[in-house]
């Protein structure tokens, strides 16, 4: 090409070819990847704006590619999903959060809830309830201590079905939350009938929130219908201080984002944990 620029829209067979053939690749490295333990788990912390304390994290998971470095959810999560290995990932990432919290409680750092997130595939299974329940009676961590991010389109494809699926999971005593709230398609009219404990207002709402009127008033709307319903709300993705006061200020009770720190290897979450923030 003379000139590449986003105004180009030039796809060229050898690309193409070339495209297909990573992700021919990447396929074929993400069946070995769980036996060659290649997964790790980065995990976010999550503040609560009152006390400035951290009060639980959110687990991501991360592909230590032996050759193509860190590899992104972004690039193999949807893959994952088409293929069906989310299952035995997504089980591996369940069980890998559940163990590290409970280690640390075990540690001294008292009782940190755990987020991770659920793919559609993993929601749909029909041991789902019950391998969850393994889980938590092989690790010893408290049900409390689990959250389950989901997104709108999971839970809105099959409603019925997934509000049976969703009170099993409350009565095991997990947290639910939906995640990049206002994104979505989601129903107000559904979201009463739910039986779920936080929204998660999505980071591309907050980004704007002191720039942009309208996904200022989108923010302010969804904490006050959170609590309005009785549920936690928790915005993330705050990377400015004045994002920060703002949420406060309007009443949001947390945030995770860069501004406190970004997603990060077990040992240096515990250092994370000696600190406290300055609200
Ligand atoms: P998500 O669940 O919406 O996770 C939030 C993403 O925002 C994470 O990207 C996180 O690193 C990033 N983030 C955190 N703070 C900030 C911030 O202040 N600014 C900005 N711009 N971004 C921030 P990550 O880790 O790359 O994960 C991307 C997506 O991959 C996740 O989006 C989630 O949908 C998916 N994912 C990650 N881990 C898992 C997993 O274990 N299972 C499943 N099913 N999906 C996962
Ligand atoms: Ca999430
Ligand atoms: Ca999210
Ligand atoms: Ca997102």
């Amino acid at each position: 090409a003379k000139q590449s620029g986003r105004d180009n829209y030039q796809f060229y067979t050898p690309a193409m070819n070339e495209q297909a053939l990573e992700r021919l690749r990447i396929e074929g490295d993400l069946r070995l990847a769980l036996e060659r333990n290649e997964f790790l788990l980065h995990y976010q912390p999550k503040i609560d704006l009152r006390s400035g304390e951290i009060v639980g994290m959110e687990a991501l998971i991360r592909w230590q590619h032996p050759e193509l470095g860190m590899v992104s959810p972004v690039r193999f999560i949807s893959l994952a999903e088409e293929t069906g290995l989310i299952l035995p990932i997504g089980s591996w990432v369940i069980r890998t959060a559940c163990e590290q919290t409970k280690a640390w409680q075990d540690a001294g750092w008292g009782k940190l809830r755990v987020s991770v997130n659920l793919s559609v595939r993993q929601f749909v299974q029909k041991d789902l309830v019950s391998s969850i329940a393994a889980v938590l009676k092989d690790t010893g961590l408290d049900a409390d201590l689990l959250e389950l991010e989901l997104t709108e389109s999971l839970v809105m494809t099959d409603v019925e079905h997934a509000i049976g699926i969703l009170r099993q999971l409350k009565e095991l005593g997990v947290h639910l939350s939906i995640d990049d709230f206002g994104t979505g398609y989601s129903s107000l009219s559904y979201l009463k009938r739910f039986p779920i404990d936080v929204l998660k207002i999505d980071k591309s709402f907050v980004r704007d929130i002191t720039l942009d009127a309208d996904d200022a008033a989108i923010t302010v709307s969804i904490i006050s219908l959170a609590h309005s319903l009785k549920l936690h709300v928790i915005a993330e993705g705050v990377e400015t201080q004045e994002q920060l006061s703002y949420l406060r200020r309007h009443g949001c009770d947390e945030m995770q984002g860069y501004l406190f720190s970004p997603p990060v290897p077990a040992e240096q979450f515990e250092t994370l944990l000696q600190q406290k923030v300055d609200l």
